[in-house]
């Protein structure tokens, strides 16, 4: 089934995401997280993608494991540095695994390099454009919701959000954010800029403190002040923090729904023990279409 269509049939749809391993000796260890994973029957499970190459083979090798196990899998592509040829060498891989779901995305360049200026794709949306006019695949974009670092201002960054809509995208992720309040007015002002497509928000339990270090130096998320209370309070005591952070994203979770956001994508880091206590605490919430 391709995401497109989940999306339109009724109820919460749950999604994960996982990270494909660095070398080739981890694989099995990969492999039994995402069985783990999919035996949550989450609506789909999407496989990252290293914009510098190193995992890029083992994106589609565990995207095609999700799809063996009946799970729909959902593929990451990066575009910055790489050829029309590599692109359409990827898809053909994907497709013939029976991967029908991509999450076409323009990616980093390792810090402190150049975008190369005979590139053959300059931005998501020209990735978009390239897997539309090919077919066969339902396509995903990403989306900011306070905004990318680079845009100049939240309402250019709209302005590009709109260009990956009308390029051809089938439906938008967002990244992480920690105070549902900013959601909310992101899709009101994404609404009025006319983008229309279905977003999945995206939310990641947060269950030990160095994580938030990363998410800090990835993204532009603020975290509100409820969340640093249980960053002081629980931040140096691992198992509080878990049971904290677990609560945090259920709680964050159950708010969204209430609010009529149907499409919830879980960071899960690879922790299929995190994503069950969210399932279980979820429970009859996933099940009903509540309309
Ligand atoms: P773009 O859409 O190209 O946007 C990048 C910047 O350029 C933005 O500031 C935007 O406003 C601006 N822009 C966009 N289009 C235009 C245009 N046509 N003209 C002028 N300006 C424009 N990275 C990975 O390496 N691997 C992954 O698997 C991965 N998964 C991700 C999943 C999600 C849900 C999200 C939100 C991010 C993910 N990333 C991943 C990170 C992503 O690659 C980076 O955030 C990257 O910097 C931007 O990617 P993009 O597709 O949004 O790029």
């Amino acid at each position: 089934m391709t995401i497109r269509e989940t999306f339109q049939t009724p109820g919460v749809h749950l999604s994960c995401e996982v990270f494909p391993p660095k070398a080739f000796d981890k694989l099995d260890d990969a492999r039994a997280v995402v069985r783990a994973i999919c035996q949550l029957r989450p609506a789909y499970v999407s496989v990252t993608y290293g914009a510098a190459g190193n995992t890029q083979r083992f994106t589609q090798e565990i995207s095609a494991y999700v799809q063996s196990l009946g799970v729909t899998a959902l593929s990451h592509l990066t575009c910055v540095n790489a050829t029309r040829d590599a692109v359409n060498g990827v898809l053909d891989a994907l497709q013939a695994q029976g991967v029908h779901n991509v999450l076409a995305l323009r990616g980093d360049l390792p810090e402190g390099a150049a975008f190369p200026t005979d590139a053959h794709f300059r931005h998501a949306n020209e990735l978009i454009a390239a897997i539309h006019a090919r077919g066969g695949f339902c396509v995903g974009a990403a989306c900011y919701p306070e905004g990318h670092p680079e845009a100049f201002d939240r309402d250019r960054d709209l302005d590009s959000l709109r260009f990956k809509q009308d390029a051809g995208a089938d439906f938008l992720t967002t990244q992480m954010f920690f105070d549902n309040t900013v959601l909310y007015q992101f899709l009101f002002r994404a609404l009025k800029k006319g983008v229309t497509l279905p977003v999945s928000a995206g939310v990641m339990p947060v269950v030990n403190a160095r994580q938030i270090r990363r998410i800090l130096s990835l993204s532009s998320a603020s975290l509100p002040q409820r969340f640093l209370a249980i960053l002081d309070r629980f931040g140096r005591d691992p198992a509080s923090m878990e049971k904290a952070g677990i609560a945090y994203a259920t709680d964050q979770i159950i708010d969204l729904v209430a609010n009529g956001v149907n499409h919830i994508h879980l960071y899960t880091m690879n922790r299929p023990d995190v994503a069950r206590a969210i399932f279980q605490n979820l429970g009859p919430i996933l099940e009903g279409s509540h309309e």
